[in-house]
C-alpha cells in the first residue's frame, strides 16, 4: 500500500500547505494512508522555534478526518528537533493522540549545515559532529522513527561516516524498538540517493533493522508521495519491510 510518512503542512514554519489539500492530492495518487508529521523545533536560533501548537494542529487534524477519514486513514503526527536535548517537551507532546513520532537532528549546537557552515567545515568535520548527535538522541528515545539518518547530505551533498559509529547507532535504535524512514525529499534537490542510500540501508540490514517507514518529507501537496516506488525498491533490495504506526504502534504492511 502507498503510504507517506512524512508530510508538513501550515502548522510547520517552513510550509503554508493545507492538510485538506494533501488529502485531495494524495486520493488522486491513490494514497490510501498518510500521516502529518509537523515540525517541533526548539533550537532559539531556528526561525520555527516554538512556532507549533499542538491545540491548532489537531484542531485541523480533526476536522479534515471528519470529512475524509472513509476515503483513506489518516494519521497524525510529529517530527521532533533534537529530541536529547528536549526531553521534557517531548514526553509533553507524547500525551497528545499522536499515531507516529519522528525524532530528527537539524541542529548542532548553533549549527545547521547552511552555506556558512559549510564553507567553515568540511563534510567529515561536521558529520564527525553529527553522528555524535544522532547517537545521544537515539540513547535517549522517545520517538518512533530516526528522520533522514544522513540529513547533512542534503546540504554537502556527500557522506562521511565510520561503519562502527553507524552500528552503535543502529543498534542503540534497535534496542529501543524504533526504526529508521527512507526519506526521499533528497531526490527532489538533485541527489541520486534517498536518504538514506545504499551503504547505510546495508549497515541497518546487518545490524537487524527489519522495517523502515517511507516519506516524502513534503511541503507543499504537489510533493506528497514523491519517489514512494524508488523507495520501495531500495526497502526491499535489503529485505527490509514497509510499515506505518498507528497509536504509536507498529504495523507490517
Ligand atoms: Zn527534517
Ligand atoms: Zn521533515
Amino acid at each position: 500500500m502507498k503510504t507517506d510518512y512524512h508530510i508538513h503542512t501550515e502548522f510547520s514554519c517552513d510550509s503554508e500547505a493545507k492538510m485538506e489539500e494533501y488529502v485531495k492530492q494524495a486520493l488522486e495518487r491513490d494514497i490510501r494512508m498518510f500521516c502529518f508529521t509537523d515540525h517541533v523545533d526548539l533550537n532559539p536560533d531556528d526561525y520555527g522555534c516554538n512556532y507549533y501548537s499542538p491545540e491548532k494542529y489537531f484542531e485541523a487534524f480533526r476536522k479534515v478526518k471528519e470529512r475524509y477519514g472513509e476515503q483513506l486513514t489518516l494519521c497524525s503526527g510529529i517530527e521532533f528537533g533534537e529530541p536529547h536535548l528536549y526531553a521534557d517537551k517531548l514526553r509533553e507532546l507524547s500525551n497528545y493522540p499522536y499515531d507516529f513520532i519522528i525524532g530528527s537532528i537539524h541542529w548542532i549546537g548553533n549549527m545547521f549545515p547552511c552555506q556558512k557552515v559549510r564553507e567553515q567545515y568540511s563534510a567529515k568535520e561536521f558529520y564527525t559532529l553529527y553522528w555524535k548527535e544522532v547517537l545521544s538522541t537515539v540513547k535517549q528515545g522517545g520517538f518512533d522513527a530516526l528522520g533522514h539518518i544522513d540529513f547533512p547530505k542534503r546540504y554537502y551533498g556527500e557522506i562521511y561516516y565510520e561503519e562502527a559509529e553507524i552500528k552503535e547507532i543502529f543498534k542503540r535504535l534497535l534496542d529501543k524498538d524504533m526504526i529508521i524512514e527512507i526519506n526521499t525529499s533528497s531526490l527532489r534537490k538533485g541527489h541520486s540517493e534517498a536518504m538514506p542510500g545504499k551503504d547505510l540501508l546495508q549497515v541497518y540490514a546487518d545490524c537487524g533493522g527489519r522495517y523502515v517507514t517511507v516519506g516524502s518529507d513534503a511541503h507543499v501537496e504537489q510533493d506528497v508521495g514523491a519517489d514512494y516506488e524508488a523507495a520501495k525498491q531500495l526497502a526491499e533490495t535489503f529485505g527490509l519491510q514497509q510499515v506505518v504506526y498507528q497509536e504509536r504502534k507498529r504495523i507490517v504492511l
